[in-house]
């Protein structure tokens, strides 16, 4: 299996496709935002760092997350692909994982890309916030986390078009999750043929 990169805003539905990817392939899954809630709830020094950006809605400083890349890929099944959600978010992350994936022999794969109006996102994560509490899930936090996403993580779309990477879904619409599921499943089928 090829690795993916899945692609969007937050709320977009990179961990629900992720983890419906997941059970249909048995690949492996690198979600940052899983990441550093763990090292959160675990008390480690990355955690206690990561927690004050996580509450403004900004990014986790690159050489911070960078630093922790190739641990966290290592620690996936091997020779069953990778599933990256909410990793890169910056071209300097962009151009980290592609030299610690080159290092390895391995690469990018393909991408996904999840494009949402952003008021069906606000929707959506103020709803979240309601099921699952997350303390980020709050209008000012969210309205942040949007800038952050348009300034710093948008341009990446360009630098994977550069990189050749295809974009095997593209979602402009808003179809039912379940016709989204089969679309994509066709792409990632295709594209291991
Ligand atoms: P969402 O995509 O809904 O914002 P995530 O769980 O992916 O949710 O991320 C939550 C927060 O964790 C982000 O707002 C950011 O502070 C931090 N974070 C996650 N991934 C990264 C990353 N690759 N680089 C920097 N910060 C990150």
């Amino acid at each position: 299996m090829k690795n993916i990169i899945i692609f969007g805003a937050p709320g977009s539905g990179k961990g629900t496709y992720s983890e419906e990817i997941v059970k249909r392939y048995g690949m492996g899954h690198i979600s940052t935002g899983d990441v550093l809630r763990a090292e959160i709830k675990n008390g480690t020094e990355l955690g206690r760092v990561a927690q004050a950006y996580i509450d403004k809605g900004q990014l986790i400083p690159d050489e911070l997350m960078i630093s922790i890349l190739a641990k966290v890929y290592d620690s996936q099944p091997e020779g069953k692909g990778v599933i990256f959600d909410g990793f890169p978010r910056t071209i300097a992350q962009a151009e980290a994982l592609k030299k610690m994936l080159g290092e390895r022999g391995h690469d990018m794969g393909m991408m996904i890309e999840l494009i949402v109006d952003e008021d069906i996102l606000m929707a959506r994560l103020l709803n979240r916030a309601i099921e699952q509490g997350r303390a980020d899930d709050n209008e000012a936090t969210i309205k942040a986390r949007f800038e952050v996403y348009h300034k710093q993580t948008a341009p990446l779309a360009d630098w994977f078009e550069k990189e050749g990477i295809r974009n095997i879904f593209r979602w402009s619409d808003n179809p039912s999750k379940e016709a989204m599921i089969e679309a994509i499943c066709r792409g990632i089928d295709a594209e291991n043929k």
